[in-house]
């Protein structure tokens, strides 16, 4: 690998045209601790041996800038852990060129008038039926009170924002009503499907069931659509590999990096991330693709 020099400019990282997702994970820290989080393995491992070692931001613009998407309706997701807890968090979206789209994946831990104050809307303005910014509502861990006023804050100085959570068979009541009380203030109230396994069943369609079984590990040859940086800029295969912090497959800010489409080798099928493997629409409306494609599923060797 060639020095991850940062003092020249970088040559281009083509994305595909069949990529559906561009996430880079600035920071896995976070103010909250949902005993579901994925973004924590049994050990707390990923975000314990990642929470110390951030890519500054200057480098995550450096890093977003050269990207060329060649494309309007896929944008540069910044996400977590809470990505806003990043320290240079403004600079990583004020120094990335406008021709490159942006959405926020966030639990609104920022103050509004912080953020409204810091970022121009266009950053976050894009064509799209859903929004830029999307906030997670964690009943238990965050209070919907403060996520509504801060949206209708947010809504007032311009930025489309909308509320998601996720909806388990034990909190239907609740979230009803707060999709009710959301829709009479006109914000856009989203619910998420359920993923995972709740000690009796898993939940979602997935398209290579035993790949989440968690109990047995298998090797495979897999194919991914989704570029996954992580916090300290490695880029990984997957979302498992992210959050168990495998051996990374590069760097974004190595010059020599670039896409390369091809079946990689795998010993760790049998532990992919739900998020890998769901049935899900592409960025075409299309039901039934997957951010990974597996084959040649074998035992190990
Ligand atoms: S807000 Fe998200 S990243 Fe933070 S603890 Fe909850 S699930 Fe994990
Ligand atoms: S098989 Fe699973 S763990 Fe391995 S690279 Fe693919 S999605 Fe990741």
């Amino acid at each position: 690998m060639s020095s991850l020099s940062t003092e020249h400019k970088l040559p281009e990282i083509i994305i595909p045209e069949d990529y559906n997702y561009l996430a880079f994970f600035i920071s896995l820290n976070c103010n909250l601790k949902c005993h579901y989080c994925i973004n924590l393995n049994d050990k707390n491992s990923a975000r314990k041996d990642m929470a110390k070692h951030h890519m500054d931001g200057s480098d995550w613009a450096k890093a977003i800038n050269r990207l060329n998407i060649g494309r309007d309706d896929l944008p540069v997701t910044l996400q977590g852990g809470e990505p806003t807890l990043h320290k240079d968090f403004y600079r990583i979206v004020n120094e990335t060129d406008d021709s490159i789209k942006l959405d926020l994946l966030t639990n609104m831990a920022f103050d509004p008038e912080v953020f409204i104050r810091n970022v121009p809307v266009k950053k976050f303005t894009r064509e799209a039926k859903y929004a830029a910014i999307r906030v997670s509502y964690h009943p238990g861990y965050n209070d919907i009170d403060e996520l509504i006023k801060k949206t209708l804050r947010m809504a007032d100085a311009g930025f489309y924002v909308g509320i998601y959570s996720v909806l388990v068979p034990e909190n239907k009541e609740h979230i009803d009503d707060v999709m009710a009380r959301c829709k009479g203030l006109g914000i856009d109230f989203r619910v998420k499907e359920y993923l995972g396994f709740d000690g009796e069943k898993w939940h979602g369609e997935y398209k290579y069931m035993d790949a989440i079984s968690q109990h047995e590990r298998k090797s495979c040859l897999c194919k991914t659509t989704e570029l996954i940086a992580g916090p300290t800029g490695h880029v990984f295969r997957c979302h498992s590999d992210l959050y168990a912090n495998r051996t990374p497959i590069g760097h974004i800010l190595d010059p020599d990096f670039r896409i390369e489409q091809i079946f990689r080798p795998c010993d760790w099928y049998g532990f992919c991330n739900p998020c890998d493997i769901k049935v899900k629409t592409n960025r075409f409306q299309i039901f039934g693709h997957t951010s990974v494609e597996i084959k040649d599923i074998h035992e190990l060797n």
